[in-house]
């Protein structure tokens, strides 16, 4: 589970404070403790070989899933059996991998897993289609007359919810065969714009050349240079747009291949075929659109703030991604940060901080940066074991922020871990993002309520409103866009460049205010949808935003509990957290009180925005700082 995009993207902004250290040179206890999953690479090996070994047997259930309850049992406990034991050795691998990126033997236990990955796929892919060739009353008949069965309910639930959508043995194939050909178009964006387009040099202020690409672009949009960011924004955007035929000729295949899958599965629309995989009503991604369009004053509330504190005349699409309150001087020692993020999510009750301390404690997290290791920061887990989790702490405000994040997808893993079985613990993206989330802002008002200087409120008031800028309204109007594209390739209309640019700057006009005057959005912003990579997942980017509004509203629920000392709200949120991925997304989150098929949750979204906007401009005022600072 990665960071969500916003927050991913302040990772890459960070200065390098020291050269990273050998791995031997790091503390044991900012190391990670993988013993508990393997005592020794030799042991991995050891169940590796025993597991590739058992994989080809797989086979020996086919054809018996409907002979009794007990084959159908025995079928299923073997192949979740395999799928258990294909996470012990893959998470390992990969956590062996990820110390050290340039050691030879854990890249090749990586792949050793990967491939006994593939084997597996192949050796259970007759699973499916054959539970799904089965009358239905048969399977439910079975299930009832072994309690064994109890744990594999819902996700047979989950392949027979299918069954209108899936079609004749022989047209299956010929869908698995063309899935095949259904990845070109992302195949050949991936290739353009990652090898093959010439980006341009720039010369920065600094003096410094730099080749202006999708990394590069990244890092100085960010710029608190006018000229610097100006530069990164024409390079880059003038030589997508130099390919502008090309993306939409790529896009506009990816788009055809989703409708493809629709037709052939005969779902009433492209959006109805992707959220049926978690589930999610389309009601929900159509109400999260109109949702943030009716609150684009707030939005244009948040971009005159952004105006007032940058101190231009005048706001351009440009300014957008330098931090709107410039950076305090905030520092972490790793001790402060874990003491930090267990004070933070005391909301969460004693079970939960009782856990993560016990969880740092017992060296789950690999914290610190070192030679070789991977970037970023992750969580993932072992069923039975423990989660782990991967940070490149450097001591920074965002670096405590990740922390809380991760410990949030890791509580997440061992509180349901602790109470589902193996089957149903692994939890959907849909839920995934808001215990990160959650925590976050759980962090926010920790450290809100312990901050008295005005600076440092006003920069972490700042940070959390850009945070809303790049995940609720930038993602949602990349969803809008990706919408209005699908619908237009249902309808037989071509895409093309150019008819693409035409709707993504109209899109992003109307969401900036351009005609408002509140934010100017040059032609060139046009060619933006070339650069984002998930317009080839379809339907994907609307998750980042629900996530937000589901934790936003939770974290005021929780808040309100407290003043009136009741722990509903709380309560009903742990609940969902243990119940991994016993049910689905918009049922778990229903339960744990947000219904995501109204309003009300992103209305406390919006109306904690809006309280974060007073409490800033609160500051400024005090600061004598009325009306806008000049231009600069
Ligand atoms: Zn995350």
């Amino acid at each position: 589970m990665t960071r969500n995009l916003a927050t991913a993207l302040l990772l890459l902004v960070l200065p390098v404070h020291a050269l990273p250290r050998e791995r031997t040179e790091i503390p044991e206890k900012y190391r990670w403790d993988l013993s508990a999953i393997f005592p020794s690479d030799d042991a991995w090996e050891a169940a590796r070989a025993d597991l590739a070994k058992r994989v080809p047997s797989l086979e020996s259930h086919r054809g018996k899933l409907g002979e009794s309850a007990a084959a159908l049992r025995a079928a299923l406990d073997a192949i979740y059996g395999a799928q258990r034991e294909l996470e012990r050795l893959t998470v390992y691998a990969t956590s062996r991998s990820d110390e050290d990126l340039r050691a030879g033997r854990p890249r090749e236990m990586k792949a050793a897993a990967e491939r006994l990955a593939v084997d597996l796929e192949a050796a259970t892919s007759w699973f499916r289609p054959e539970l799904l060739a089965l009358p239905e009353a048969k399977v439910r008949g079975l299930l009832g007359q072994d309690p064994g069965l109890a744990q594999y309910r819902f996700p047979i639930d989950d392949v027979l919810r299918w069954k209108p959508y899936t079609r004749s043995a022989g047209e299956e194939k010929i869908l698995a065969q063309a899935g095949n050909l259904t990845a070109a178009g992302y195949s050949v964006d991936s290739v353009l714009a990652n090898a093959d387009l010439p980006y341009p040099e720039v010369k920065l202020s600094t003096g410094e050349t730099v080749r202006m690409d999708p990394a590069a672009f990244t890092l100085h949009r960010a710029s608190r240079v006018v000229a610097d960011r100006d530069a990164a924004f024409s390079a880059f955007f003038g030589a997508l747009k130099g390919f502008e035929r090309t993306f939409g000729a790529t896009l506009d295949q990816q788009t055809k291949a989703h409708v493809f899958t629709q037709q052939a599965r005969g779902f009433g629309s492209t959006l109805e075929s992707a959220l049926f995989r978690d589930a999610i009503p389309p009601t929900v991604y159509k109400q999260l659109v109109a949702d943030v369009r009716r609150s684009l004053p707030t939005f244009h509330r948040y971009l005159a703030l952004r105006k007032r504190m940058l101190g231009v005349q005048k706001l351009r699409y440009q300014d957008l991604y330098v931090p709107m309150v410039e950076k305090v001087d905030l520092r972490f020692e790793p001790e402060q940060a874990r003491a930090i993020t267990l004070a933070a999510v005391a909301p969460l009750g004693k079970e939960y901080v009782d856990g993560l301390r016990a969880g740092m404690d017992s060296r789950w997290t690999d914290f610190l940066p070192s030679q070789g290791k991977r970037s970023g920061a992750y969580s993932t887990g072992v069923y039975g074991v423990h989660p782990i989790q991967l940070l490149n702490f450097n001591g920074l405000y965002d670096d405590l922020s990740t922390l809380a994040h991760e410990a949030g997808h890791s509580m997440h893993t061992w509180l349901a871990m602790r109470s589902q079985p193996f089957p149903t613990y692994d939890y959907p993206i849909f839920v995934a993002e808001v215990a990160s989330t959650l925590n976050e802002n759980l962090l926010l008002h920790h450290m809100l309520a312990q901050t008295r200087d005005d600076p440092t409120r006003l920069f972490l008031l700042g940070s959390y409103l850009d945070g809303l800028r790049g995940t609720l309204f930038r993602q949602t109007q990349f969803a809008e866009f990706e919408l209005a594209i699908h619908e237009k390739a249902e309808k037989g209309e071509p895409l093309t460049g150019e008819t693409l640019s035409d709707l993504y700057l109209k899109i992003v006009r109307e969401y900036y205010g351009h005609d408002q005057g509140v934010t100017e959005v040059p032609d060139l912003v046009a060619i933006e949808w070339a650069y984002i990579t998930h317009f080839y997942y379809d339907f994907y980017v609307y998750q980042y935003a629900t996530s937000l509004v589901a934790s936003s509203s939770i974290a005021r629920a929780m808040r309100d509990d407290a003043k009136a000392g009741k722990t509903a709200a709380r309560d009903r949120y742990l609940a969902m957290l243990r119940a991994g991925g016993s049910r689905f997304p918009i049922d778990l989150l229903r339960e744990a009180g947000v219904d995501m098929t109204t309003s009300k949750p992103f209305d406390a979204a919006m109306a904690e925005m809006n309280a974060t906007m007073d409490e800033m401009e609160r500051i400024l005022a005090r600061q004598g700082k009325a009306a806008p600072a000049k231009a600069r």
